[in-house]
């Protein structure tokens, strides 16, 4: 007989791991399919500090091991697998997972996003060690040194207030010769004596040893002179890619390819529901993704039952 699950989770990082807790604590048949291993983006961070309940903070891999034996406490189903397709047929959704079928009476998706790499020598290997994607994660390790944000666009610029508050100097490395932040956030960057914006350079690599990032190398793109930048951080803020694209044809997207949902994480499709990164919302967090992964759960819940 073929299984049908009632709930069928599509990405096992913070969000994911939420609403299977609940959904699984619920008593519901839930299925969790996560293409790479669970944990999700924060498997990358050495270090978690705004969590709430970790004072002095909590390895990410360490905090994610906590929410899978969790989910494993209620007896959480896991498989590994790439989903690359959904189909609605009404009462159920098809799932395909590694060119298989899966079937569910209710799919949550929190296939999570990307922060867009520069992909220069030294960037990847000092990930964690000065090279961050998230300057709200990371931005309160770097106290009284010179930092590098890289990027021009809102996200960078927001970023570069932020990390003003704690680093000695901020540099705004910018592949062009104005920003394209709105018009208030520049006039901040430009008002603010920590943030130096250096113009038409790219950064063409990380230099390290085993404390970090101690510099970056730049290449200015005018007159294209290298040149070494002090830096013992470098925040990329040059893009993200959320994890939707499979889905693109069946729900509604917003220009970027973020899932747009009402604010209980329905999407366009009754019965799919979407939570944490992947969703079109204002803060990207771990707390956020485990607030949207327990609505999502109740939601769900909700709508099983018969009463959406
Ligand atoms: C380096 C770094 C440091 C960070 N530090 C912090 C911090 O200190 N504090 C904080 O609050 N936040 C931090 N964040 C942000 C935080 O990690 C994210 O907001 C959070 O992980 C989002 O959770 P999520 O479950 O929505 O998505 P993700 O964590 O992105 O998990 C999504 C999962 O879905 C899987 N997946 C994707 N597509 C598919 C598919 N088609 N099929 C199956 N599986 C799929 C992915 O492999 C992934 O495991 C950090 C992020 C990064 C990158």
């Amino acid at each position: 007989m073929v299984t049908v699950y009632d709930v069928l989770i599509i990405g096992g990082g913070p969000a994911g791991l939420t609403a299977g807790l609940y959904t699984s604590r619920a008593k519901l048949k839930t299925l969790l399919v996560e293409r790479m291993i669970l944990g999700g983006q924060v498997m990358t961070t050495t270090k978690v500090e705004n969590y709430p309940g970790f004072p002095g903070g909590i390895d990410g891999p360490d905090l994610m091991a906590r929410f899978q034996e969790h989910c494993q406490e209620f007896g959480l189903e896991t498989m590994t697998g790439e989903v690359t397709a959904l189909v609605d047929q009404g009462e159920e959704k098809l799932v395909t997972v590694d060119g298989k079928q899966l079937r569910a009476r209710a799919v949550i998706i929190t296939t999570g996003a990307e922060p867009s790499k520069l992909g220069v020598p030294g960037e990847s290997q000092f990930v964690g060690r000065g090279v961050s994607y998230c300057a709200t994660c990371d931005g309160a390790f770097f106290r009284n040194v010179p930092v590098a944000i890289v990027g021009g666009g809102d996200t960078a610029a927001e970023e570069a207030l932020f990390l003003s508050r704690f680093a000695s100097k901020v540099y705004l490395v910018h592949r062009r010769d104005e920003l394209r932040a709105t018009k208030v956030l520049q006039d901040r960057i430009f008002a603010n004596d920590k943030i130096e914006p250096i113009w038409n350079s790219l950064v063409e690599g990380v230099i390290g040893d085993n404390t970090g990032v101690t510099a970056l190398t730049l290449r200015n793109r005018k007159d294209d002179t290298q040149s070494t930048l002090d830096a013992v951080g470098m925040f990329v803020a040059i893009g993200v890619t959320p994890k939707a694209h499979f889905l693109a044809d069946i729900l509604d997207l917003n220009p970027e390819g973020y899932i747009l949902t009402d604010s209980e994480c329905r999407t366009s499709m009754p019965g799919v529901f979407a939570a944490g990164d992947v969703r079109k919302k204002i803060l990207k967090q771990i707390a956020t993704a485990v607030g949207d992964g327990a609505i999502a759960a109740i939601v769900t819940e909700k709508y099983l039952d018969g009463f959406e």
